[in-house]
């Protein structure tokens, strides 16, 4: 049994009842226009919006005052209007392995409520991966995921996703100016080489903010992250997928797990609508696909279910080519679920049946399951409570 090492509390950011918008999240354009709202002259927006998103996404200050480029009434009259908001942390959990998982919480909707979501960071030697949420909760019902339980459900907004890699940033101190006071991240030198989307919620039923929000974590002159350093996970929402490859243009991940209908419709009920032979051609046809570009495929080994060597040459032969990479994912168990994760030997059976048919099948360890934060355990608890409340309060006003 592992043991949680830390939990950390942070101070809220938000102000109650703050009118005032945040800048993260904002495209360029908006950003430009935004500038009119302080009181630029039309023909110097693109230039003080330059500056400031330089100041937010490349050195990732927290306030006005820190852009000292920028003459000291205009900082004045951004403050009045603006904010640079990120979430705010509720805990901060450090797992044994190094894993670390927060629970952040989103600035007020427009009905003041205050959702939660989680989000993780997994350091390996030789890259940091950030796993984060597209949806508070999410719509799909995949009958292993425990996310899948949470009632409540709702869009981040393209601000809630950069803020999520804003403030991983933040606290593993991965901006510029942390990095040369303590040189000492993996190798890529950063903290954060690589983004998941693959933490709460359906990216792909979220389109337009995951696409904005991408927009901003890749753009060069900012966070700059290779489109090739994210990868975006859907459960297979296939009319979707051509769009994702012509618009976001990040990798592809699958979240397979079956290779049946029949099984898959159990695991994953949007198998019924967008079924395997669907899902598979709108692989094939992802643009950019070559052997240093390939799909991925989540497969969770989940015990008597999917995990028989009949099922690995299922697999195998599903993929024929499609250049791919299968990732098999032992099952996280969480609290009321009926499945079991398979057997070591079942798993290492299955991986070589895999391996032998020429696909790279790492096992992904499970990274900081003492902290529920491996695939597929996230869940924020308080919402649901919320939820309940709210819904008790609805019925009696
Ligand atoms: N909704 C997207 C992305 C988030 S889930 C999707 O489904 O792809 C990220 C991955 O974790 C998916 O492959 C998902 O199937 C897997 N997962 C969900 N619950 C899990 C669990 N309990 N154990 C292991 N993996 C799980
Ligand atoms: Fe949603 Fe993905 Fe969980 Fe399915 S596996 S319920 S799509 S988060």
């Amino acid at each position: 049994m592992t043991t949680l090492l830390n939990t950390v509390e942070a101070p809220p950011r938000y102000i109650p009842n703050d009118p005032r918008p945040s800048l993260i999240g904002m495209t360029r354009d908006a950003l430009a226009d935004a500038m009119g709202r302080a009181g630029v002259a039309e023909k110097q927006r693109r230039m003080r919006a330059g500056q400031i998103w330089h100041w937010i996404y490349h050195r990732g200050v927290q306030s006005f005052a820190e852009m000292t480029n920028i003459a000291k009434d205009l900082r004045q009259r951004l403050d009045e209007e603006f904010v640079i908001g990120r979430p705010d942390i509720v805990t901060e959990q450090v797992s044994n392995d190094g894993t670390r998982k927060w629970l952040l919480k989103l600035a007020p909707d427009e009905r003041g409520a205050r959702h939660e979501v989680e989000m993780v960071y997994i350091p390996e030697e030789d890259r940091g991966t950030l796993c984060i949420s597209s949806q508070v909760g999410c719509t799909l019902t995949c009958t292993f995921c425990h996310t899948g339980t949470q009632k409540l459900v709702r869009n981040l907004t393209a601000n809630e996703i950069v803020g999520q890699v804003m403030m991983a940033r933040d606290r593993v101190k991965d901006w510029p100016g942390d990095i040369e006071a303590n040189p000492s991240p993996p190798s890529g030198g950063r903290y954060i080489t690589n983004v998941v989307l693959m933490g709460m919620g359906e990216p792909l039923y979220n389109f337009d903010n995951v696409k904005d929000a991408m927009e901003i974590v890749t753009d060069g002159e900012g966070i700059s992250l290779s489109r090739r350093r994210i990868t975006l996970s859907t459960s297979g929402v296939v009319p979707e997928i051509p769009r994702a490859g012509a618009e976001i243009g990040t990798m592809l991940a699958i979240s397979l797990h079956g290779t049946t209908d029949e099984i898959r419709n159990r695991l994953v009920p949007l198998n019924k609508k967008y079924p395997i032979k669907e899902l598979l051609q709108a692989c094939r046809n992802y643009p950019g696909l070559s052997n240093a570009r390939r799909i991925t495929f989540e497969y969770v080994m989940l015990k008597g279910i999917n995990d028989s060597p009949e099922d690995a040459k299922r697999l195998v032969k599903l993929l024929a080519g499609i250049p791919a990479k299968i990732n098999l994912i032992p099952f996280n168990p969480w609290p009321g679920t009926a499945y079991e994760c398979s057997d070591w030997d079942t798993i290492e059976t299955f991986a070589e049946i895999v391996n032998r048919a020429g696909y790279a099948s790492p096992v992904r360890t499970p990274r900081g399951r003492d902290i529920m934060a491996a695939c597929g355990q996230l869940k924020s608890e308080s919402q649901k409570i919320r939820a309940k409340e709210r819904l008790a309060l609805d019925a009696g006003a």
